[in-house]
């Protein structure tokens, strides 16, 4: 087991310790948030066949040649019917949005240039050029275009375009199954009433809902206490889930006995304590076929952790592409002093400023018991391993928080 590794080494450990699950198909209305898999080809043209873009007349451009021309209406096509005569020169069809353009016509002319109608006859003050208000076939999408590589997280917008090409039931990952334990003999219930020296569990709640968040299957959390017999039957009651997820327990107290219980019931670790604040005793390893993230106690430490670690986790076995929160570079609007030798994932608030400036600015006090910095911050201020202070002005890398006002993910 390694020991003390760098930020960049553990992520690269976990994302290289996953891949992506299974394939299986849903119907199209419960997909919102799952991974596309596989590339989507279009059957078909998009759209399937030429139609008008304007309520008005299928015309013949070339019949317009004078400012002012009267044509023949010779019938009626409205969205959803075909026609079965054409235009011809002299005449044009009346013609509804979306509906089918004739054969003989080359153009639509909307009903507003048309200045007066007696019987059949139709007066237009102008006329269309050859193709105007005309959708082509094909014009969105091409018969064989791949309109979807697959990896992507699937949005409202990605699922119009899976109904437009027909892909109802769509091959999607399977969902990643996440168990989430909380330890510890000082926590109680979020709605207990604590007795002097206890805390209420917040990791187990919170833990939970950034799971969800970054597309697991996740049952409630669970809770043990420092209880080796306990936290083991916590361990076997998890069987078969992807990923396990603990917080608490796995630092070098008395009553830290995680990673013990863990390798008695036959984990392996592949590492233990990174170079990094907060999170300094993360683990990382598995169990059989499920992974295991062990995150510090802290509220602090196990929320970062978590949205580094953990998201970048489920995200490789939803087998989504890239995985992470989206990353951005801004410009640092107060220095900061830190440890030299440890990565740092400041709490951070970022605004882009009146000239359009992305600036950000940590959000004050760091420790990690102070959890009101999570609830504040926007993003995680990512500030390399080497250096001790940071300069106002240097350009830095943020990676925005899923429920940050900034950039939303998809639920
Ligand atoms: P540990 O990593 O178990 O040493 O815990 C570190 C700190 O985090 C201690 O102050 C714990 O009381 C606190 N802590 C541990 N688990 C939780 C939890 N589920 N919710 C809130 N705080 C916790
Ligand atoms: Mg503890």
């Amino acid at each position: 087991m390694r020991t003390f590794i760098s930020f960049h080494e553990a992520l690269g450990t976990v994302l290289s310790a996953a891949s992506a699950l299974s394939v299986e198909e849903i119907p199209l209305k419960d997909a919102l948030g799952r991974t596309l898999a596989g590339a989507t080809i279009s059957a078909g043209p998009v759209p399937p066949f030429a139609s008008s873009a304007m309520d008005g007349f299928a015309v013949r451009a070339a019949d317009f040649e004078s400012e002012s021309t009267d044509l023949e209406n010779i019938g009626h096509i409205a969205a959803g019917a075909v026609s079965t005569i054409k235009v011809v020169p002299g005449t044009c069809i009346e013609i509804m949005t979306g509906a089918p353009t004739p054969e003989g016509c080359d153009a639509v002319a909307p009903v507003e240039w048309v200045t007066s109608r007696e019987g059949e006859r139709v007066v237009f003050k102008k006329g269309p050029t050859p193709g105007q208000h005309v959708r082509p076939a094909g014009e969105d999408v091409a018969k064989g275009d791949q309109v979807f590589s697959g990896g992507e997280r699937i949005t409202p917008a990605i699922i119009g375009m899976l109904a437009t090409l027909g892909v109802d039931p769509v091959p999607v990952i399977r969902q990643p199954i996440v168990a989430i334990l909380s330890t510890g003999d000082e926590v109680v219930l979020p709605a207990a009433q604590p007795r002097p020296g206890q805390i209420r569990n917040s990791n187990g709640p919170s833990l939970r809902e950034q799971a969800i968040m970054a597309g697991a299957k996740c049952d409630n959390w669970v809770h043990a206490p420092d209880d080796p017999v306990l936290i083991r039957a916590a361990i076997d009651e998890a069987k078969g889930v992807d990923l396990l997820v603990i917080s608490g327990g796995v630092s070098v107290g008395d009553h830290d006995h995680v990673k013990q219980v863990l390798r008695d019931a036959g984990a392996v670790f592949d590492f233990w304590k990174v170079r990094q604040r907060p999170g300094k005793p993360l683990a990382f390893g598995r169990l059989g076929n499920t992974l295991l993230l062990g995150l510090p106690g802290n509220p602090v430490s196990s929320a970062m952790c978590f949205e580094v670690y953990g998201r970048a986790l489920i995200e490789r076995l939803s087998g989504r592409a890239p995985t992470g929160n989206p990353t951005l570079k801004a410009v640092l609007g107060k220095e900061i002093k830190k440890v030299d030798g440890l990565h740092f994932f400041t709490r951070a608030i970022a605004e882009v400023d009146e000239e359009g400036v992305l600036r950000v600015k940590d959000t004050g006090p760091q420790r990690s018991n102070l959890y009101g910095s999570v609830v504040q911050a926007n993003c995680i201020l990512h500030l390399p391993e080497a250096g001790g202070y940071v300069r106002e002005g240097t350009l830095v890398t943020i990676e925005m928080l899923p429920w940050s006002k900034l950039y939303a993910s998809a639920p």
